[in-house]
């Protein structure tokens, strides 16, 4: 049921963090990757991470806000391996401070990443899943999807958004055997929180005596949920937006 033995899956931002963990957990269960991130060399060590552990995979450098660069990364993808099964929607960024203070420029990126970046992936995955009879899609959200923070107004507009643009495509491609659902993280190890760990010294425990299991969530703790939303087990789960957080969201 798990068994992703001849699927193909791309990963947006799939060379570190959470999309790392997904991607790793994919190829494990068989399927072959496509890590679609701007970093070359950090791709490049993401596709010798899993070729170490047998699995499949190649790099085509993206940027997820350049609808070109997508449809020529899903060109890619369908060269290389003539189909597309699963789209972790992964790829995301934050900037900018409060809503009185952030700049056009980086509630511009924010929103061009995280959410239209998003988009433009599953327009360009839409016709190859169709064509091959079935799709999966796991778009990543947030705490931020359900809770607000005002330090991140951009942000927490994009993870709002990614939810509903989730429950729109799920409800639209459901008669083409597509599926399409959203993983929302609690506070995961990884670059983007190192950075804010390290600017904001109370948040360490805030994280920790917040969250029920009482430890930070690691990028294999996303990998689970990536192979259930991408294989077979799930083919009738479709909209929901599912907390991997610790229980975080859990707690009042
Ligand atoms: P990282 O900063 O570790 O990874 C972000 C990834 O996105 C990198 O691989 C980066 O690669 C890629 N990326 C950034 N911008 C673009 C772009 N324009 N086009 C293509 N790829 C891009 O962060 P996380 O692993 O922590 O975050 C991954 C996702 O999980 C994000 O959507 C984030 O919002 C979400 N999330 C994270 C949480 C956490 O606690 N860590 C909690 C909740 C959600 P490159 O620079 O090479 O392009």
């Amino acid at each position: 049921m798990f068994d992703l033995t001849g699927r193909v899956a791309v990963v947006t931002g799939g060379n570190g963090g959470i999309g790392l963990g997904m991607a790793i957990g994919l190829a494990d269960a068989g399927a072959s990757i496509v890590v679609a991130a701007r970093n070359p060399d950090k791709s490049a060590e993401a596709v010798s991470t899993i070729e170490k552990r047998g699995g499949q995979a190649m790099a085509v450098a993206t940027d997820v806000a350049d609808k070109v660069a997508v449809d020529a990364m899903m060109a890619a993808t369908l060269g290389q391996f003539g189909r597309l099964d699963i789209l972790v929607n992964n790829a995301g960024v934050d900037a900018g401070g409060g809503a009185a203070d952030i700049t056009p420029d980086e509630w511009a990126l924010v929103l061009a990443v995280n959410i239209t970046g998003a988009h433009y992936c599953c327009q360009a995955a839409y016709p190859a899943m169709r064509a091959g009879g079935s799709g999966k899609i796991i778009n990543i959200g947030s705490m931020m999807s359900l809770f607000g923070h005002g330090f991140a107004p951009a942000y927490a507009a994009s993870k709002g958004a990614i939810v509903q643009y989730t429950k729109a495509i799920a409800c639209g491609w459901a008669a083409d055997n597509i599926q399409a659902n959203a993983v929302l993280p609690g506070w995961i190890d990884t670059d983007l929180t190192r950075g804010l760990r390290d600017a904001v010294p109370e948040l360490d425990g805030m994280v920790v005596s917040r969250t029920p299991a009482g430890v930070w969530g690691q990028p294999a703790d996303l990998a689970g949920i990536a192979v259930f939303l991408a294989s077979s087990a799930s083919d009738f789960v479709t909209g929901a937006a599912i907390p991997v957080d610790g229980g975080y969201a859990a707690q009042g």
